[in-house]
């Protein structure tokens, strides 16, 4: 019998509401050098709902790229996820790197991000696919799998936790009722994912009959951008406050070698009006030490459990579930903040206490 301790989840314990676009793009993220004037930029963007998944991985393949280039000064723009890392593939392969970004941790996307490994999600759209994307999405995810596994339990924000998804019955369909218990994703190596392990009735404390089990990497957004940010001066990197309207601003740049990492921002910037926000709003309850599993779904039947989904992390428990395309606006959106706390509230409300003082996994 798996025991855990219920979220303390009340309006009570609420500590505040954070909002961030996620920079879709129907076609999927953009890994590609083109040729500005005598300048080579190489894209690295739109990565969706999964920049932290992909970030390591996109950015190896665009530094591979900018390998191919003779000069060894990077210029760097956007200092996100994908910036960061990027930054970080750059300086491996022997680059000299300034990053140039309107805004840098705390104040981006990447911050506001409920932060699991889950590469394929909010990415591409359905019938979008082509076999020379897929290669580098395939590839994208494996090296951000392997870097984050690198980085686990090394105090940089990283971590494993049990994912634990909600179903009455194994033949209903798993659609929204938590990633662990969805039908393979098929954009995703299979080896990439744990199958999930189904416990039975009386093995676990969740009000369903079944409860799939999955480990999951988990990304605590501050301390882990934190830490890139760090890295990537302590390498010899420099970072440099600066907004670029227009592409002639970028011809002021000393490098000749530029990596575009500017997110929803290219679309102003590169022209790509392909990109569209996915405005995403979590909600962050104070941190509780003894909860260290995440949830997928919420009480099985409610309207409130409807895709929701909580992450505990050292500095608070993230509560999330909406995905609301091509909306800008960053205010927080009440009714789902209501749906998403209230959801939450009523899971852990009806989860079995641990019958001893700690609770455990057996
Ligand atoms: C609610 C929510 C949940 C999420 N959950 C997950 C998850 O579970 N797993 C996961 O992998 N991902 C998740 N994401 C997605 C993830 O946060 C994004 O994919 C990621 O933040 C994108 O990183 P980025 O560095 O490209 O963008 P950003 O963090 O937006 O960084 C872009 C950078 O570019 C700079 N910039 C933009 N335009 C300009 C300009 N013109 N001049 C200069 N600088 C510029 C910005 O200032 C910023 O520094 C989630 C996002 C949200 C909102």
């Amino acid at each position: 019998m798996v025991e855990l301790v219920p979220v303390n989840a009340s309006w009570g314990r609420v500590l505040r509401t954070t909002v961030g676009l996620r920079p879709h793009r129907p076609g999927g993220f953009v890994v590609r050098a083109e040729k500005l004037d005598a300048r080579t930029v190489v894209h690295d963007y739109g990565h969706g709902g999964a920049g932290h998944s992909l970030g390591w991985g996109t950015g190896a393949l665009a530094a591979d790229l900018a390998v191919a280039h003779d000069g060894r000064h990077a210029a760097v723009l956007g200092c996100g996820t994908v910036g960061l890392t990027a930054a970080r593939q750059l300086q491996r392969r022997g680059f000299d790197v300034t990053i140039y970004t309107e805004a840098m941790p705390p104040h981006t996307t990447s911050n506001k991000a409920w932060a699991g490994y889950t590469p394929s999600s909010g990415l591409i759209a359905v019938g979008r696919r082509n076999p020379a994307w897929d290669a580098q999405f395939r590839e994208a995810a494996e090296i951000g799998y392997r870097e984050l596994q690198r980085m686990a339990g090394t105090n940089r924000g990283v971590s494993w936790v049990d994912s634990y998804g909600m179903l009455n019955d194994l033949r209903e369909p798993r659609e929204g009722r938590g990633e662990s218990t969805r039908p393979r994703d098929p954009l995703m190596p299979a080896h990439l994912l744990t199958p999930p392990e189904m416990l039975g009735p009386g093995e676990h404390p969740f009000p369903s009959t079944y409860a799939a089990r999955a480990p999951m990497l988990r990304i605590e957004p501050s301390r882990y951008l934190d830490g890139l940010t760090r890295d990537v001066i302590a390498f010899g990197g420099r970072i440099t406050l600066r907004k670029f309207e227009t592409l002639r601003d970028l011809m002021t740049l000393d490098e000749s070698l530029i990596v575009n990492c500017t997110a929803l921002g290219s679309r102003e910037l590169f022209g790509d009006t392909e990109l569209v926000p996915l405005k995403g709003q979590l909600t962050h309850l104070a941190p509780q030490a003894d909860v260290n599993y995440s949830t997928m779904g919420g009480l099985p039947g409610s309207q409130n459990g409807l895709g929701i989904h909580m992450m505990p992390r050292s500095d608070g428990i993230a509560l999330g579930g909406t995905s609301e395309r091509g909306i800008w606006d960053t205010t927080p959106d009440e009714d789902a903040r209501q749906r998403i706390v209230t959801g939450h509230i009523e899971l852990f409300n009806a989860m079995a206490r641990p019958r001893t003082g700690s609770a455990a996994a057996v």
